[in-house]
């Protein structure tokens, strides 16, 4: 009976343990349990929102980031939002020095900023370049292979909002292999659908139809959560062709507002054992809450598209084929 009460005490622990991990308003800066339950520090509130606590005085905090700024006056109890009135801040407390408020203000706050956010404008031209050799426009080049990242059993990266990164490849690449198509281009897919390819199976593919390119389409994921942007890799030992095309497309991606991190060099599987110029897009961060929701996004998705492909085709006129 004791061993059965030690038991359930433990299982109690554990289970209080687990869902004080998912409710992390709950914890201060340091990670331990704040005092009172319901209030957070403010040095808290801004990591929460990725933001900056750029003055603290007694009278005035200002948190700033993502071109925003919000005002706390915790003794006249109200707060600015980007210089305009924005409400009462309600209950708060001062405790060691630090400044403490209600838990809630965390998602007032998060509201304001979507609505104020301003979206991000493309410089993406409207319309597409047409392959310039006439073999291509007939659809006798050879074959493009785009390979739609992870897939079935393997969901990829997971955003906060939790949506999965399979499902934004697929929904990029399969635009991609569509304008390419429109254009003249023989385009095969490593997967059209939500199923599971191994790695070699994807490079293989591009191999065994001796492909002109392989295009494997991804979104990143990372533990710091602010971190954003855009990479496009290449093997290590890769060509001045697989270059040559990666820095095509980050020449494009930059018009889509999303930040370049450039063109950089990593042994993934797909890229090094494919035998054709192969790149590999890392498209942003799905770990990134607002770059996640960018990438969810059906006009952003499209962006992103006609920015790889624009690369593409800028990259096959250019070259000797
Ligand atoms: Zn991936």
């Amino acid at each position: 009976m004791k061993k059965f009460t030690l038991l359930v005490l433990s299982l109690v622990f554990v289970a209080l343990a687990v869902s004080g991990c998912q409710q992390p308003a709950k914890r201060n800066a340091a990670g331990v349990l704040a005092p009172d339950e319901q209030m957070v520090n403010l040095y808290y509130l801004a990591g929460r929102l990725e933001m900056k606590t750029s003055l603290v005085t007694d009278r005035k905090i200002v948190l700033s980031g993502g071109g925003n700024n919000i005002a706390i006056f915790p003794k006249d109890n109200y707060i600015y939002f980007n210089d305009k009135y924005f409400g009462t801040l309600g209950k708060t407390k001062n405790k060691d020095g630090l400044i403490y408020v209600r838990s809630s203000l965390e998602e007032q706050i998060r509201k304001e900023i979507v609505k104020t956010t301003p979206a991000i404008t493309p410089v993406i031209p409207k319309t597409i370049p047409k392959p310039t050799k006439k073999s291509w426009a007939d659809g006798e080049g050879r074959i493009i292979v785009i390979d739609p990242g992870h897939g079935g059993k393997d969901p990829g990266a997971i955003s906060p909002h939790g949506f999965y990164e399979k499902t934004v490849n697929l929904d990029v690449a399969l635009q991609i292999a569509g304008i390419l198509k429109d254009s003249g281009f023989r385009i095969i897919m490593t997967r059209s659908n939500d199923t599971f390819i191994e790695l070699d199976e994807r490079a293989n593919i591009a191999n065994r139809n001796n492909a002109l390119l392989f295009i494997s389409i991804h979104a990143d994921s990372c533990a710091t959560s602010g971190r954003n942007g855009f990479t496009v890799y290449v093997a290590k030992q890769a060509g001045s062709s697989a270059r040559n095309l990666a820095e095509a497309i980050d020449r494009q991606m930059t018009g889509t507002g999303i930040k370049s991190h450039g063109t950089r060099q990593a042994d993934y599987r797909v890229l090094k054992n494919t035998r054709c110029p192969a790149v590999l897009v890392e498209m942003g961060y799905l770990s990134n809450y607002w770059e996640a929701k960018q990438l969810k996004d059906k006009n952003m998705q499209r962006k992103l598209a006609v920015a790889i492909t624009n690369g593409i085709i800028n990259y096959v006129n250019r070259s000797k084929y």
